[in-house]
């Protein structure tokens, strides 16, 4: 595939993840109610869909898939308001910046990719794993996609592998104490509800799989 035609494969992925979450936006307040203060369904919808305007404005002045998702992850980090709104445009950015202007990635370049946004994420949060943050799903997710590209595995089959240990590793994160954000406080509550954060991190990864490896 051309540059032209993995930018617009990105610009499905981010039409993907604004729809989604919006149909999870009670799904996600509801859970963040139960510690934390309710907004993350909110958070999310609002950061999905101004990150999908910016995109289609720059699929129209013709940009690449980096530039693109960098400008995407900006308007997220912008609109969405939030801790995990400031966190999913850093990382965003981060990981078009690293993915370039490209042709369909190689699976390196793309494990590369996850894990530069990964790593801009815990920089600026600073969450640990077992924090009950995002990091508890994406920190397995990046690991598992980094080994299975490693092992020789099609990127599309990597992914939604990785994808699948997120999401049980969102659902663990229903055991532990949140130790990092709003939650914090109430932390008691929390435990036996997963942490809203993990649970969206897990759901968008899984639905973006097939744009982001076509
Ligand atoms: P806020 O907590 O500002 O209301 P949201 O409700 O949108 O923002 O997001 C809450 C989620 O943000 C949490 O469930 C958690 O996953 C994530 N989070 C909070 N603090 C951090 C942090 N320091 N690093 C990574 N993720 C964090
Ligand atoms: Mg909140
Ligand atoms: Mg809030």
């Amino acid at each position: 595939a051309d540059s032209r035609a993995y930018a617009a494969h990105c610009l499905l992925a981010l039409d993907t993840t604004a729809v989604l979450l919006g149909n999870s936006e009670r799904l996600l307040g509801d859970m963040d109610a139960i510690a934390g203060d309710g907004d993350h369904g909110r958070g999310m919808v609002r950061g999905s869909a101004a990150a999908l305007d910016a995109a289609t404005a720059a699929f129209e002045r013709g940009a690449g898939a980096g530039s693109l998702l960098a400008a995407a992850g900006d308007a997220w980090a912008d609109k969405a308001g939030g801790t995990s709104g400031v966190l999913w445009g850093a990382g965003l950015r981060a990981f078009g910046e690293q993915i370039g202007d490209t042709e369909t990635p190689t699976p390196d370049v793309l494990a590369q990719s996850v894990r530069a946004f990964a790593d801009r994420i815990a920089s600026l949060g600073k969450a640990e794993i077992g924090d009950k943050t995002m990091m508890d799903a994406l920190l397995p997710f990046a690991s598992s996609l980094e080994d299975r590209i490693s092992s020789g595995a099609a990127a599309e089959d990597a992914w939604a592998a990785a994808a699948a240990d997120a999401t049980t590793a969102a659902a663990s994160t229903a055991a532990l104490r949140p130790l990092k954000g709003r939650a914090r406080p109430l932390a008691e509550k929390s435990i036996g509800t997963p942490d809203p954060g993990a649970t969206s991190l897990a759901m968008v990864f899984t639905a973006v799989g097939p744009h982001f490896t076509s």
